[in-house]
C-alpha cells in the first residue's frame, strides 16, 4: 500500500513537549505534586496551578447569542468589525502603512497562511535558529528549506547573521521570506530594542531594492510583554519600508486572551502601497477559503465585544496576568544571577532558555528529570515554562539547576 502523495515526508512528528508533560504527569502521580517541579507547560498558568482563564473572556463568550456562535463568519477573511478590531488593538495607532486584515484559526493560520503563499517548492524560508517547531515543520509541508539566522552576538540581537541568511537566500531566489517572532520570543524571551528593529528595517530596505522581502513578524506574545503600549512601539519604524518590502504581522489570541483552543487570530498585512496589500490578501483569502473556510464565528464575536464595551475589565485581568508572569520570571532571574545560571538575554515572555550545546543539553534534562524537575528540550538550549510555575516553585529552582549543571560537567 501507499497511500500518500510521493512529496510527502512520512517521519512521525516527535512530539517532544508531549512526551515530557506526559512523563512530569506521571511523576506527579508518583512521587506527589509537591515534590515535582513540572516547567513543560506553555501556557499561562495561576499561581494554584491552573489553567488562567480570564473571567471577561469567557463570560462574554457565554453571554453570546446562539445565532453568533452557530452562524458562519460574515466573509472567508473574517467579519468586519474583528477586523478593524484587531488592527485597532494590536497596531494602537502605531502603523501609517496600508492595511488589510485576514482572520485566521490561531497564529498558526497567519503564519502557515503567510508561508505557504509567497514561497515556491524548493525555496528557502529564513528562521530563527531557537524557534517554535512549527515554523520549520510549516517549510517541510511546503517543499521549502529554511536557512536559520543566530539569535544573540554579545547577549544581543545578531544582527549580521541575519543579513548573511537574507543576503544568502537574495544569491538563489528572487523573494525573500523572513520570519521575526518579536516581541517575546519563543523560547528565549528576548524582544529588539528600537534601535535593533531600526537596523533590521534599514537592512531590509537595502534587500528590497533588488528583491521583494516579506518580513513575517510573528507577535504571538506580544501582550504579555512588560509594557504592551512600549511593545508595539517599533510598528512605527516599518512605516520607513520600501514598497518593496510587506510586513505580515502574525497575531493570536491564543495567549493574550488565555484562549488557546478558541483557535482565532488574525494576519495583519502591511504595505506601502494599496496594491502590494491587496495582492497578499487575494492569496491569502483563496487559502483561507481553501483551507479552514471561515474562522470561528463566536471567537470573534467575543474579541470585538470585550474590545468595543469591555476594555477596562480586560486591560485589568490581562495586566494582572502579564505582572504575575514578570513577577515569576524576574524571581528566576534573580536567583539564576545569584546562582551563577546561565541564560540567554530575557527580557519578556513566557519562556527562559538556558543555553547549551545540544549534547549537554540532552545530558543535563535526563539529569533533571531524575531530580524531578521537568523542562523542555529546544535546540541549543532548555526551556524553563515561567509562564505556568508559580512563585513558590521557582524559589530555589536556579540553585537546583545550577547544582544538576555543576554535577553533569563534573
Ligand atoms: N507563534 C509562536 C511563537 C507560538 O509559540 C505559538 C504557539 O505556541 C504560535 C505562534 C501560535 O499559536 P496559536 O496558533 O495557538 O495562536
Amino acid at each position: 500500500m501507499d497511500f500518500v502523495k510521493d512529496s510527502a515526508n512520512q517521519t512521525p512528528i516527535v512530539d517532544t513537549v508531549f512526551a515530557i508533560v506526559e512523563l512530569a504527569k506521571q511523576a506527579k502521580k508518583e512521587h506527589g505534586e509537591d515534590a515535582v517541579t513540572d516547567a513543560t507547560i506553555g501556557s499561562f498558568y495561576t499561581e494554584d496551578g491552573k489553567l488562567c482563564c480570564m473571567n471577561v473572556v469567557y463570560d462574554t463568550l457565554k453571554h453570546l447569542d446562539n445565532p453568533q456562535m452557530a452562524a458562519y463568519a460574515v466573509s472567508f477573511t473574517g467579519n468586519p468589525d474583528f477586523k478593524q478590531d484587531v488592527l485597532d488593538w494590536v497596531l494602537a495607532g502605531h502603523s501609517h502603512l496600508y492595511k488589510e486584515v485576514i482572520a485566521t484559526p490561531g497564529g498558526t493560520g497567519a503564519v502557515g497562511m503567510t508561508i505557504e503563499s509567497t514561497l515556491d517548492p524548493g525555496e528557502t524560508l529564513i528562521v530563527p535558529e531557537i524557534a517554535w517547531g512549527s515554523y520549520n515543520l510549516m517549510a517541510q509541508m511546503n517543499g521549502l528549506k529554511t536557512l536559520p539566522y543566530s539569535l544573540f552576538k554579545d547577549g544581543h540581537f545578531d544582527l549580521d547573521s541575519f543579513k548573511e541568511a537574507c543576503q544568502s537566500v537574495m544569491k538563489t531566489q528572487k523573494r525573500i521570506v523572513a520570519i521575526i517572532n518579536d516581541p517575546c520570543h519563543n523560547p528565549t524571551g528576548y524582544s529588539l530594542s528600537l534601535d535593533e528593529w531600526k537596523s533590521v528595517v534599514d537592512f531590509l530596505n537595502e534587500c528590497s531594492r533588488t528583491h521583494p522581502v516579506i518580513l513575517l513578524n510573528d507577535i504571538a506574545y506580544i501582550d504579555f510583554a512588560r509594557d504592551k503600549n512600549e511593545a508595539r512601539k517599533y510598528f512605527e519604524l516599518f512605516d520607513d519600508f520600501s514598497r518593496n518590502v510587506a510586513v505580515v504581522v502574525a497575531f493570536s489570541i491564543s495567549k493574550s486572551m488565555t484562549s488557546y483552543g478558541l483557535r482565532t487570530g488574525a494576519a495583519i498585512i502591511l504595505c506601502k502601497d494599496e496594491a502590494g496589500a491587496k495582492q497578499l490578501k487575494t492569496v491569502f483569502e483563496k487559502t483561507a477559503r481553501a483551507t479552514w473556510s471561515n474562522v470561528n464565528n463566536g471567537a470573534m464575536h467575543m474579541f470585538s465585544t470585550i474590545m468595543e464595551e469591555r476594555l477596562d475589565e480586560y486591560e485589568q485581568e490581562r495586566a494582572a496576568a502579564a505582572g504575575l508572569l514578570e513577577e515569576r520570571a524576574s524571581l528566576f532571574l534573580k536567583e539564576a544571577e545569584e546562582a551563577g545560571l546561565s541564560h540567554y538575554p530575557y527580557k519578556e515572555g513566557f519562556f527562559v532558555t538556558l543555553d547549551m550545546d545540544n549534547e549537554t543539553r540532552d545530558k543535563v534534562h535526563q539529569a533533571l528529570m531524575d531530580e524531578l524537575i521537568f523542562t523542555v528540550k529546544v535546540n541549543k538550549g532548555i526551556r524553563v515554562a515561567v509562564c505556568s510555575l508559580p512563585l513558590e516553585k521557582i524559589h530555589g529552582l536556579p540553585a537546583r539547576i545550577k547544582a544538576v549543571i555543576d554535577q553533569c560537567e563534573a
